[in-house]
């Protein structure tokens, strides 16, 4: 027998569940591409993301994914031969570093295994850097494979009078975690439709200020990543690069909506980290007695509040057994010390707390299923974080 049956909870970090309002948003025929109605749906999903990411300053969206917005942000920041420093807590930093090597860029890493990024250490790195070589200082807001996060406030304040561009990848954290582009001198923003947005993947954003705008075209600036074309906007094509993508377009307009002018950003916010704590406290629970379950980033203020990665003695049986039994399909270990006793839960964008608790019973089931030993009291430890969430 499988207890599998009803609608699938996919908690893996991306793409996060569509709300079905997004979906039916989207499931239109083409309109007129040159008329009117859609030029100013797409004005105002840009004014949105603007919002969305706390700024004032530019957004240029793309049809892609993350490493398409990866790509975009560093063809207008770069000539072959600059150096750029990041900062990498996992996977996702190191793969972002790959990209922009294989760019031309040349890339220095400081390295933080799977811990999130520290003030002090930037700090002292661009002290030793007068001649101000350094061109761009990049990372993750939320590596989304450790689930690091990183404290960009901290970071920016790091930099001191340093004249280079701070670089933010907040795919997995837009519209999940606080993010204040503005306020906290952040010059370059990336995120994707898939995570926090919840949308489905295919379009990526690109948000910039002024400071890195007047930097101007590069060698590596080809036509089609151009950034100033689509942050100008003076007609709708011109945003896309070509035939807009229009459905996609419905469906943001949807999900922002929802985000931004139903929910409230602050309350989106404040729904994420109340989930992010009550896995943390379920976690906790099973962590009790040894049993070798446990969260590797032992600082609360440093998990990210849209995915929880776990150590977890059998964790691929776990995750076969939470698929097969009960239709919940958890991320895998990607990019962790021991990836096969090791997996992340996403609590990311479309999600309350019906679907955490119902994951976090579903894993307990399976603990006990499968035998891999663990502390009592999980779901009473979630629960109360769920009923006194402040
Ligand atoms: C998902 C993700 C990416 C990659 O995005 P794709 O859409 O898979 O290309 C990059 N960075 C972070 C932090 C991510 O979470």
């Amino acid at each position: 027998m499988s207890l599998a049956a009803g609608h699938p909870v996919i908690a893996i970090p991306g793409p996060s569940p569509l709300p079905d309002r997004v979906a039916r948003a989207a499931h239109r025929a083409s309109p007129d591409i040159y008329g009117e109605d859609l030029a100013l749906l797409n004005q105002q999903v840009m004014a949105q993301l603007k919002r969305l990411a706390g700024t004032t300053a530019h957004v240029a969206p793309y049809i892609g994914n993350g490493h398409a917005a990866w790509e975009a942000s560093a063809a207008n920041l770069f000539e072959p031969g600059d150096r750029a420093l990041i900062l990498t807590s996992g996977h996702f930093g190191q793969s972002w570093a790959q990209t922009l090597a294989a760019m031309g860029v040349v890339v220095e890493v400081l390295d933080f295994g799977l811990q999130p990024a520290d003030p002090d250490r930037l700090a002292e790195r661009l002290r030793a850097d007068p001649e101000a070589s350094i061109k761009a200082v990049m990372l993750c807001q939320i590596d989304t494979a450790s689930a690091a996060m990183a404290d960009i406030p901290a970071m920016r304040a790091a930099m001191g009078d340093h004249p280079a561009l701070l670089v933010v990848d907040a795919i997995a954290s837009l519209g999940c975690a606080p993010m204040m582009m503005d306020d906290w001198g952040v010059d370059v923003l990336i995120a994707a439709s898939q995570k926090g947005l919840m949308c489905m993947p295919g379009t990526c954003f690109v948000w910039f200020s002024e400071k890195a705008r007047a930097r101007g075209r590069t060698t590596l600036t080809s036509p089609y990543w151009d950034w100033h074309p689509r942050a100008e906007g003076d007609a709708l094509w011109r945003y896309w690069g070509g035939t807009p993508p229009v459905q996609h377009v419905f469906a943001l307009d949807e999900a922002l909506r929802m985000i931004l002018d139903e929910e409230g950003l602050f309350a989106v916010w404040a729904r994420h980290a109340a989930l992010a704590r009550a896995v943390w406290a379920a976690v906790d629970a099973w962590g009790e007695g040894d049993s070798g379950i446990r969260l590797p980033i032992r600082d609360p203020a440093a998990r990210a509040a849209s995915v929880t990665a776990i150590a977890i003695p059998g964790a691929e049986a776990l995750r076969s057994w939470t698929a097969a039994h009960c239709g919940v399909t958890l991320g895998i270990g990607l990019g962790a010390t021991d990836p096969a006793n090791a997996l992340r839960v996403a609590h990311m964008g479309h999600c309350n707390a019906a679907m955490v608790l119902g994951t976090l019973g579903v894993m307990e089931a399976g603990l006990t299923a499968l035998g891999i030993p663990h502390g009592k009291g999980a779901l009473e430890a979630a629960a109360r974080v769920i009923a006194e969430p402040a």
